[in-house]
């Protein structure tokens, strides 16, 4: 078992008594390339990380154990904590007509949480595997991750598309994930960064997305607004020819969708064939077209992704919706101290928050533990 299941284990046996049923993880995620194009029908490539939250599970009473928190709180009411993350999960099971309110759970793990690496995907996925297996239910992935984002989509109350759930409970390790938000297809594609020699540097800006609710509303109006001045029902059905007849914002956000989309698929074929110099470039292609067209890009998150390529990145960009939050970059293993240091020193010049770094390396999603004792 993995130290967090181990972990998990351990305060069951703690809280409960008793050794628990079963043991399950599930990973956080960072998107390597395909941003805002969720919402408009179009392609994401996330990799789980290696962060997981794990989750001990067993029939009866109890309630919910977070060790993290150290708190202990009942099945039943959301109370706006944590718990609500696998109560809603619970909840979207009956939902769906499976029966899921007579277990109990204690919970372990070491994704960051809030920093957009989706600790709460890796919650419910992690609750929801367990809970399937406990129960014997019988979903499979997909609908699992359908029924975590409607948890936190319909219970939880925070909006999110799939990508999340998708690469919590379907990435593989040592691959990224292709998703087509429209028809929720996926597939791996192979991402060996350790055989290329290359790192997955993350670097957390720390800066509070105080604008992303407004901005992220008035992007995904005017990406609406776009394709119905273009006839189509999403921006995915848009090509470059139709760019001509649009102007101003609608002309570049929809120039940001279009391309992007493009550049998520060019990036799958670039993986495909272990070119990392072709997708490193894509990298640095979406960071311009978020920071130039999307305008969703802070100094801090340009600052991070021009030191990376000064210091030999590979490629780098701004991952997630921007207006801060967190950057990657893929810097030869050689480098990425190196290029940490230089972003600090240019951060502490710029009078930027101090920020913090990951290096994660692309990881399972979401499985079951063996059986503890
Ligand atoms: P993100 O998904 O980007 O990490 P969110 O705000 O969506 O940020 O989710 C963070 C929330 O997920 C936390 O506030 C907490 O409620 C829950 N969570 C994250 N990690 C844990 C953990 N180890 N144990 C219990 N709950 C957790
Ligand atoms: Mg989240």
């Amino acid at each position: 078992m993995r130290e967090t299941e181990q972990k998990a284990a351990k305060a069951y046996t703690e809280k409960f008594g008793g050794t628990p049923d079963l043991v399950a993880s599930a990973p956080g995620r960072i998107n390597l390339i395909g941003e805002h194009t969720d919402y408009n029908g179009g392609f994401v490539l996330p990799c789980a990380i290696d962060r997981r939250i794990a989750v001990a599970v067993g029939t009866g009473e109890g309630g919910l154990y977070s060790a993290d928190f150290n708190e202990t709180r009942e099945p039943g009411k959301k109370d706006d904590s944590w718990a609500d993350y696998p109560r809603g999960v619970a909840w979207a099971m009956g939902e769906e007509g499976h029966e899921a309110d007579s277990f109990r759970a204690a919970f372990a793990g070491d994704v960051p949480l809030g920093s957009g690496l989706s600790s709460s995907a890796a919650i419910e996925a992690a609750t929801a595997l367990a809970l399937d297996a406990l129960l014997g239910l019988g979903i499979g992935r997909k609908d699992l991750a359908v029924l975590c984002q409607r948890a936190e989509n319909d219970y939880v109350g925070v909006a999110s598309g799939i990508m999340d759930q998708y690469a919590s409970l379907l990435c593989e390790a040592g691959a990224a994930l292709l998703v087509d938000c429209r028809s929720l297809e996926a597939r791996s594609v192979p991402l060996d960064l350790a055989a290329a020699g290359l790192a997955l540097v993350v670097c957390d800006t720390r800066v509070e997305r105080g604008l992303a609710d407004t901005g992220y509303n008035d992007r995904r109006s005017t990406c609406e607004s776009a394709a119905s001045t273009l006839g189509i029902e999403e921006l995915r059905d848009a090509t470059e020819e139709d760019l001509k007849r649009l102007s101003g914002e609608e002309l570049k956000r929809a120039r940001h969708v279009v391309s992007e989309n493009a550049r998520v698929l060019e990036a799958v074929e670039a993986l495909n064939n272990n070119d990392f110099n072709r997708f490193g470039h894509l990298m640095y292609a979406s960071h311009a077209s978020l920071r130039d067209d999307y305008e969703v890009s802070t100094p801090e998150l340009d600052t991070f992704v021009e030191t990376a390529k000064q210091h030999g990145a590979r490629g780098a960009r701004l991952t997630g919706a921007g207006f801060g939050g967190c950057a990657i970059a893929l810097v030869p293993e050689a480098q990425s101290d190196k290029v940490k240091q230089a972003c600090e020193q240019n951060f502490a010049e710029a009078d930027f928050e101090k920020p913090a770094f990951y290096e994660f390396v692309p990881a399972a999603g979401a499985e079951l533990a063996n059986k503890p004792g």
